[in-house]
């Protein structure tokens, strides 16, 4: 495999309205879609969609939703052989409301995606073992997570770690098994304890993620841009976003990952900086659509020199 990512699937029920209803408001909306999500179903969706062998490691309910997520996958491209499914629990969803604005708020009620655990993993040593990058987040039960990194360190594996959604008190050992730890303004706020809201904030915060032991961090900041540094060289670099007309920004993080997991996959050539960069175009190309994974560019639709 080029890309495996360990990770969770949901079915996005999501509604477009003029803003965000008021606690206790009901307004009326314009639009209602049903779509595949999940960060790590988005950021495999996003890989393979740019042109290498992904495969995914996840579990669905035995329910319809379950099925749907599969043959979603199948129909991407992606490896589902290493899927799972169980009876304990339903399909994961996520409740979205998208405002005109192109902003998102996102209700999770992760079902299956919570029973992925560090057993899960280490039944896919091999799998792991015989990947160019694998990719992680939380949205899955924590011990599978953190046994994803500590198999890729084991097996000197590229990881990305990306610490979505937001949470505090992460153990030392997320940190220190990260090869690449990626963060949102929100996610780099809660793990640092600084506000994180412009670039000069982040370069402060990427000083303290380095601090906790991965050995590149990345903060992206949305329209803002993007800034990395590594423990090599410590020195933050700020990489600006393409100015577009953003549409829907949900899941542009999820098309950023699974973009650069592509790219150190598939181009080793490429330096870190370059990787990043083309990650942050294909990001912004992204949200110029409605949708998740609906907006996530196929390489046949894309530059030639992107590649
Ligand atoms: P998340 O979805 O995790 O909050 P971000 O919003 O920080 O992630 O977006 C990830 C990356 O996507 C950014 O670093 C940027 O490169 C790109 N991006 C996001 N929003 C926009 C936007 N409005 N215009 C251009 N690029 C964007």
């Amino acid at each position: 495999m080029d890309v495996t990512v360990v990770g969770s699937c949901n079915m996005d029920l999501s509604t477009y309205a003029p803003r965000f209803p008021k606690p206790g408001e009901t307004m009326t909306g314009h639009k209602y879609v049903v779509g595949f999500g999940g960060k790590g179903a988005n950021q495999c969706v996003s890989a393979v969609r740019l042109g290498c062998k992904t495969a995914m490691v996840g579990k669905v309910g035995n329910d319809d939703n379950g099925n749907r997520t599969i043959d979603n996958f199948k129909s991407n491209g992606v490896t589902t052989d290493y899927m799972t499914i169980t009876d304990q629990s339903s399909t994961g969803v996520a409740a979205i409301t998208i405002a005109d604005t192109g902003e998102n708020s996102i209700v999770i009620v992760p079902g299956a995606n919570l029973l992925l655990t560090a057993v899960d993993v280490t039944a896919v040593e091999d799998l792991i073992k015989g990947s160019k990058v694998v990719v992680c987040q939380l949205e899955v039960g924590l011990s599978a997570t953190l046994e994803t990194l500590r198999l890729a360190r084991k097996h000197n594996v590229r990881s990305i770690f990306n610490t979505a959604p937001a949470q505090s008190g992460l153990s030392n050992d997320f940190f220190v098994l990260s090869d690449i730890l990626c963060a949102n303004e929100n996610e780099a706020e809660m793990m640092t304890g600084l506000p994180v809201s412009d670039v000069a904030q982040a370069v402060t915060a990427i000083g303290v993620l380095l601090d906790k032991g991965c050995r590149y961090a990345i903060i992206t900041l949305g329209e803002k841009g993007t800034v990395f540094a590594s423990q090599e060289n410590k020195k933050p670099t700020y990489i600006p976003a393409t100015k577009v007309k953003a549409v829907d920004t949900t899941g542009a993080g999820d098309s950023f990952v699974g973009s650069l997991a592509f790219y150190l996959a598939t181009r080793p050539d490429l330096s870190f900086e370059k990787a990043l960069q083309r990650s942050s175009i294909i990001a912004s190309i992204s949200v110029q659509s409605p949708g998740t994974q609906y907006s996530y560019p196929w390489r046949k639709d894309l530059q030639p020199e992107l590649f």
